[in-house]
């Protein structure tokens, strides 16, 4: 009850893609330029809770959704989304973005995942991929992607 990934799925709230088993949507609080989630349509919570058949679809919806983030004017999606905002933390978020200035560059590259667990950062109980596009110069040093979700232990070829 009250699984807000199954709300958005059931009022069609701003969803940009939809295959047999996922959707997917723009994330309203980004943090990057086009950052998307691809969604089961069935209400599980982990990764491993799909089943053989719709994993085999997870592949073909995370590549057109990389193809819809590719073709999307997003100086103006985040200008609609501030202009209309979820709430003012959104509207902060989305700001942040219009003030990228790689905004409407295609990206350089993506970080792929899942929050798998609460003590992974898990909030919204239904599963979800994160689609992070990066862009050359988004950080000081990409080095090491998804492991900085560990402060300080990112960059293992550091000196
Ligand atoms: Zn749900």
């Amino acid at each position: 009850m009250g699984c807000l990934f199954c709300k958005i799925y059931k009022e069609k709230i701003d969803i940009i893609f939809e295959n047999k088993y996922f959707y997917a949507q723009f994330d309203k609080f980004p943090a990057s330029p086009g950052h998307s989630e691809v969604i089961p349509k069935r209400h599980v919570a982990s990764l491993l809770d799909l089943s053989d058949e719709e994993w085999k679809f997870l592949k073909p919806a995370i590549r057109d959704v990389i193809k819809i983030i590719e073709k999307t004017d997003l100086k103006k999606l985040y200008e609609n989304f501030t202009r209309t905002p979820l709430n003012e933390k959104s509207r902060w978020f989305c700001d942040q973005m219009l003030k990228r200035p790689y905004i409407n560059r295609k990206p350089d590259g993506y970080n792929i995942g899942v929050n798998e667990g609460e003590a992974a950062g898990r909030t919204i109980h239904h599963l979800h991929i994160h689609i992070i596009p990066r862009y050359f110069g988004d950080v000081e040093n990409p080095v090491g992607g998804v492991r900085h979700v560990i402060p300080h232990m990112g960059n293992y070829k550091s000196e």
